[in-house]
C-alpha cells in the first residue's frame, strides 16, 4: 500500500463510488490514490473517516490531484483483481436508475451489489472463487444445480439426470412460433399479450434456447414476480437449461448464496439469471436477452431505497446494452395477459413490438363469468347456494376449485357494539386484525400483536364481535357449509388455506402446492399469491369472493389492478384442455359483487383486456393521468402531521423558481391514507407533468430545498422524506 503522503506525483487519482449517506455533500464520487490506474467498475476497498468500505471505480475524466493538499486524497486499501470490473452498461445502468429515481449514485450501485461483498476481504474473496471454480470444473454439466444448492453443501445430484443435455420443449403452436419468430427479429420491446395458458412460458424458454446454443457466450435474465410463489417456473428452467448454468437471483437467499450466484453471473459461468425485482441489477457482462414475465406486476416496483421499475429498467438496459451496436443485440420481451397500461400504450403506438397469443395451449375455453348478484341472494350469506353447490358438486366429480379473498386474518377488526369500541392498532391509523387461530389482534402495517381482551376494554362488555371476513374466517365457514358434501373418493371434502399466514414456515407453501397439485385438496382458498402464475391441472371452478373494493378505491389504478387479478385467477382454472374435455365440465369464473352491472365485468365477462384498456386509456387521457402524464410522489415522516405537511409545503414555495416548474403542478400536501404507521405520521404531495424532462430537471433540483426546509421550525420533528418517481399507489 503506497502512502500517498510525498509521494502524490507517483500516484493515479482515481473516483471511488461509497454508499454515503444522501446529503452528505460528500458528492456522487470520492477521491482516493492508488499506484497505477485502474478500471472504472473494479471493485475496491477504501478507508472513510475510521470506517473501511466496499467501494466501485468510476470514470471521472480530467481528474487530478490539483488543489489537494499532498496526502489530502487517502490511498486504495486493497483492489479486488481476481474479478473482472463492472462493464460500462452495468455502470450506465446504476447512473440512469439513480439520475432517474432520484437517489445517490452511491446507494443504488452499491446497493445492488450482493451485500456480503460488503465484508469481504480480497483474499477472502480469492479463496471462493477458487473453491468455486473447482467445484464447477469437477461438474462442468451440473452447474446449475450446483449453484442453487446451500453455499457450502456438496452438489446432490438426482440420479434421471442426463448430463449435458438440454431437454427439449413441445413443438410450438403456430401462434407460439409466429410470435417467438417475430420476436427473433424485433428492432424494438416486445410486448408478449398472452391469454393465461397460451404458452407464454414456452416461447421464454425457446428464446433463451435459440439466443444461447447460438451464441456461445450470451447470457439471458428472467425475471418473475415473486419466485417463491412460482416454484414451477423455476424448476421448468432448472431442468431445461441445467446445462448452462442458471442461477436464481431474490431475496430468499442466504447472504452466501447471493453472493455465490452474483459471481457465477458476473464470471460468465451461469448463462441465465432467474430472478425477482433485484435481478434488473444483475451484472451479466454478455447480457443479450432479458424477460420480464406477468410485467404488470406491482412488485416490479420497489417500495423502499431507490423506488425503482424494475419493468422499466429492463427496457433501458437492453436500449444501453445495444448502445453502439445492432439495435437486435439484446432483446428484452415482457409478457403478460393483462399489460399494464403504460407497456400497452407503448404497444398500440408501436414503441414496442406486440406480438398477440389469443389461444389456450390445447384450444381450451377460458372460463365463463358468472356474476353473482349479492342484492339478490338470502341475507347475510357469505358464498351464494349456487355458488357451494357448483364447488360440491365438482369435489364429487375429482374436479378442484379456488376461492380468492383478499384479506388475510379471521375479521378485519373486532368491535363492540354496546359502545362502539373497534380493535384499532394503538401505533397506526388502522385496525388490528383479527386472527382466530391464535387468539391475537395484529398490526399488518407495524407487527404490532397482542391478545385478544376478554371483554370490552372500552365498557366491559363481553360480547365483543368480528366484523367482516378474511381468509382464516372464509376457511372456517366453507368447511362447515360443505360438511354434508363429498369427494370422488367419499370422504368429506378437504379445504387448503394458501395466504402469508399459512406459509410463513419455510417450504410450507411449496408443500401446500403440491399437495394441491397431487389432487390432496378439494378447493384452495388464499389471498392473491394464489391467482399468480401456478400452473393447476384439476381447477375448473374460481372464484371471487368480494371484489368490490377495487371498483370504487380512490386510487385510480384499482381497477387495473382488479381487471387483471379477476383474470389472471380466471387463468388458473381450465388449464389443462384434455381433463376440461374428460370430465365433460363447465369451467367457471365466478364473482360476488353488489353491482353486476359495472363496465368492468363486462369487459371481463368478455375476456376482452383490450376493450378495457381502450376504456381505461381513454378515462385517463381525459383526466391527464398516466400514461398521458407523469407523477412523482414526495412522503414526509415526522412525529406530528403538521410538520410533515410543513415540509413538505415549505420545500414547494421554496422551489417556485427552479428548473421546469411551470410545467408542473404541485398539489397541495395531505396525509397519506393510512396516515400514522408505528406512531409516524406521514404526509404527501403529488406533482405531475406533461413533460418527463421538466419533473426530472426539477426534481433533481428540489431535492436542497426539500433537504433544506427540514431547518425550519415548523418541520421540526421531521424524520425523513424520499422522492416516488411513477409512483403505483397514490
Ligand atoms: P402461460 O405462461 O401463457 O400461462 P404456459 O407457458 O404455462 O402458459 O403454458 C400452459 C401449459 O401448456 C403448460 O402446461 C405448458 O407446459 C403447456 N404448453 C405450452 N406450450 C405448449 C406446446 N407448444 N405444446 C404443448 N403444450 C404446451
Ligand atoms: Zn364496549
Ligand atoms: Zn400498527
Amino acid at each position: 500500500m503506497a502512502d500517498a503522503g510525498d509521494l502524490n506525483l507517483s500516484l493515479t487519482p482515481l473516483a471511488v463510488v461509497v454508499t454515503t449517506p444522501a446529503y452528505s455533500g460528500l458528492g456522487p464520487a470520492l477521491t482516493y490514490v492508488h499506484d497505477r490506474p485502474l478500471e472504472p467498475g473494479t471493485l475496491v476497498r477504501v478507508p472513510l473517516g475510521k470506517r473501511e468500505l466496499l467501494g466501485l471505480v468510476w470514470e471521472a475524466p480530467g481528474l487530478s490531484l490539483e488543489g489537494l493538499e499532498p496526502g489530502q486524497a487517502r490511498a486504495v486499501l486493497q483492489v479486488f483483481d481476481a474479478i473482472p470490473p463492472l462493464n460500462a452498461a452495468w455502470r450506465g445502468l446504476a447512473s440512469f436508475a439513480a439520475r432517474y429515481y432520484q437517489r445517490s449514485l452511491g446507494e443504488v450501485a452499491l446497493a445492488a451489489l450482493p451485500p456480503q461483498l460488503r465484508d469481504l476481504q480480497v483474499e477472502q474473496l480469492a479463496r471462493k472463487l477458487k473453491r468455486l471454480a473447482k467445484a464447477a470444473a469437477g461438474s462442468p454439466k451440473t452447474q446449475g444445480r450446483q449453484f442453487n444448492q446451500a453455499a457450502d453443501s456438496e452438489p446432490v445430484m438426482p440420479e434421471s439426470w442426463s448430463v449435458g443435455d438440454t431437454k427439449a420443449g413441445p413443438e410450438l403452436s403456430p401462434e407460439q412460433a409466429i410470435a417467438l419468430e417475430r420476436f427473433q427479429t424485433a428492432d424494438r420491446p416486445a410486448l408478449l399479450f398472452g391469454t393465461t395458458g397460451s404458452g407464454k412460458t414456452e416461447i421464454y424458454l425457446r428464446a433463451v434456447q435459440e439466443l444461447l446454443e447460438q451464441d456461445p457466450q450470451a447470457q439471458a435474465l428472467i425475471m418473475v414476480p415473486e419466485i417463491n410463489l412460482t416454484p414451477q417456473l423455476e424448476a421448468r428452467f432448472m431442468e431445461r437449461f441445467a446445462r448452462w448454468g442458471v442461477v436464481s437471483l431474490h431475496s430468499g437467499l442466504t447472504p452466501a448464496q447471493r453472493l455465490d450466484h452474483w459471481l457465477a453471473a458476473h464470471q460468465g459461468r451461469a448463462r441465465i439469471v432467474l430472478g425477482t425485482r433485484m435481478a434488473i441489477f444483475a451484472s451479466l457482462p454478455q447480457l443479450r436477452l432479458i424477460v420480464v414475465d406477468e410485467e404488470h406486476d406491482p412488485s416490479y416496483k420497489s417500495q423502499e431505497g431507490a423506488r425503482y421499475s424494475a419493468r422499466d429498467l429492463a427496457v433501458y438496459r437492453a436500449k444501453r446494452e445495444n448502445q453502439g451496436r445492432a439495435p437486435g443485440h439484446c432483446r428484452v420481451l415482457l409478457g403478460s395477459a393483462t399489460p399494464s397500461l403504460e407497456s400497452w400504450r407503448a404497444a398500440e403506438i408501436g414503441r414496442y413490438l406486440k406480438l398477440e397469443m389469443p389461444q389456450r395451449i390445447g384450444g381450451g375455453a377460458l372460463p365463463r363469468l358468472r356474476l353473482v348478484n349479492m342484492n339478490h341472494q338470502p341475507k347475510q350469506c357469505v358464498l351464494a347456494p349456487a355458488l357451494l353447490e357448483s364447488i360440491a358438486e365438482r369435489a364429487a366429480r375429482g374436479e378442484q376449485s379456488m376461492l380468492l379473498l383478499n384479506r388475510r386474518g379471521y375479521a378485519p377488526v373486532l368491535a363492540c357494539h354496546a359502545c362502539g369500541w373497534k380493535s384499532d392498532c394503538p401505533h397506526c391509523s388502522a385496525h388490528a386484525v383479527f386472527h382466530k387461530i391464535d387468539r391475537t389482534l395484529r398490526c399488518h402495517h407495524c407487527g404490532y400483536s397482542s391478545r385478544v381482551p376478554y371483554a370490552c376494554p372500552g365498557c366491559g362488555n363481553l360480547d365483543i364481535a368480528p366484523v367482516g371476513r378474511g381468509t382464516e374466517q372464509l376457511e372456517e365457514q366453507l368447511v362447515g357449509l360443505l360438511a354434508h358434501a363429498r369427494r370422488a373418493d367419499g370422504e368429506p371434502i378437504r379445504v387448503l388455506r394458501l395466504d402469508a399466514d399459512s406459509t410463513r414456515a419455510k417450504g410450507s407453501l411449496e408443500q401446500q402446492l403440491a399437495g394441491m397439485h397431487e389432487g390432496e385438496f378439494d378447493v384452495l382458498v388464499g389471498t392473491q399469491m394464489i391467482a399468480k402464475g401456478h400452473d393447476f391441472r384439476r381447477i375448473t371452478l374460481v372464484a371471487s369472493v368480494n371484489a368490490d373494493g377495487g371498483l370504487f378505491a380512490s386510487d385510480y389504478r384499482a381497477p387495473e389492478r382488479l381487471f387483471a387479478l379477476l383474470l389472471q385467477a380466471a387463468g388458473r382454472a381450465g388449464r389443462d384442455a384434455e381433463f376440461v374435455a374428460a370430465q365433460d365440465t363447465a369451467v367457471e369464473l365466478w364473482v360476488q359483487t353488489w353491482y353486476p352491472e359495472h363496465p368492468l365485468f363486462v369487459a371481463l365477462a368478455q375476456h376482452d383486456y383490450p376493450a378495457f384498456a381502450t376504456q381505461q386509456l381513454e378515462e385517463r387521457e381525459a383526466a391527464l393521468m398516466p400514461p398521458y402524464s407523469f407523477q412523482a410522489l414526495v412522503r414526509a415522516e415526522a412525529r406530528t402531521q403538521e410538520a410533515a405537511q410543513a415540509l413538505l409545503n415549505l420545500a414547494a414555495q421554496a422551489g417556485e423558481p427552479l428548473p421546469g416548474r411551470e410545467h408542473l403542478t404541485l398539489y397541495p400536501a395531505v396525509p397519506m391514507a393510512i396516515q400514522r404507521v408505528a406512531n409516524v405520521e406521514r404526509a404527501q404531495m403529488l406533482i405531475e407533468s406533461d413533460s418527463r424532462p421538466a419533473l426530472q430537471a426539477f426534481l433533481a433540483a428540489w431535492q436542497e430545498q426539500l433537504q433544506l426546509a427540514r431547518s425550519q421550525p415548523e418541520a421540526k420533528g421531521v424524520l425523513r422524506w424520499a422522492i416516488d418517481v411513477d409512483p403505483l399507489a397514490i
